[in-house]
């Protein structure tokens, strides 16, 4: 697997307009190697109003960004980081961080 990351981590935008925010991954798109964060890369979107009441308008609209312009970012050591790969004693792959070296927890099974 190329990329570490997973959906429910946290990470820090590295580049672009939106660098240095940090947010929730909601989706990961491997194959296009993007990611969609949460709070990240709102564009704007226009709406057609749906019914008499409700009107149409723009709104702003989280849109996926380069998996390579973020970073995993570690709650442990609060700062953003790469993470490694590596076996438990029983055979548990888990991933780490390279900075502090702690394990991550796993938020998706
Ligand atoms: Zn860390």
């Amino acid at each position: 697997m190329k990329y570490k990351l997973k959906k429910g981590d946290i990470v820090q935008v590295i580049k672009g307009k939106d660098k240095g925010k940090k947010g929730r991954i909601l989706k990961i798109f491997r194959e296009e190697g993007r990611v969609l964060v949460e709070g990240v890369n709102f564009v704007k979107k226009h709406m057609k109003p749906r019914s008499v009441d409700k009107q149409g308008g723009i709104i702003l609209v989280e849109k996926p960004i380069s998996i390579s312009n973020v970073n995993y970012f570690c709650l442990k050591c609060s700062k953003p980081t790469r993470l490694g790969i590596r076996f438990l004693e029983d055979g548990t792959k888990v991933r780490y961080c390279k900075k502090c070296k702690e394990v991550v927890e796993e938020k998706e099974k």
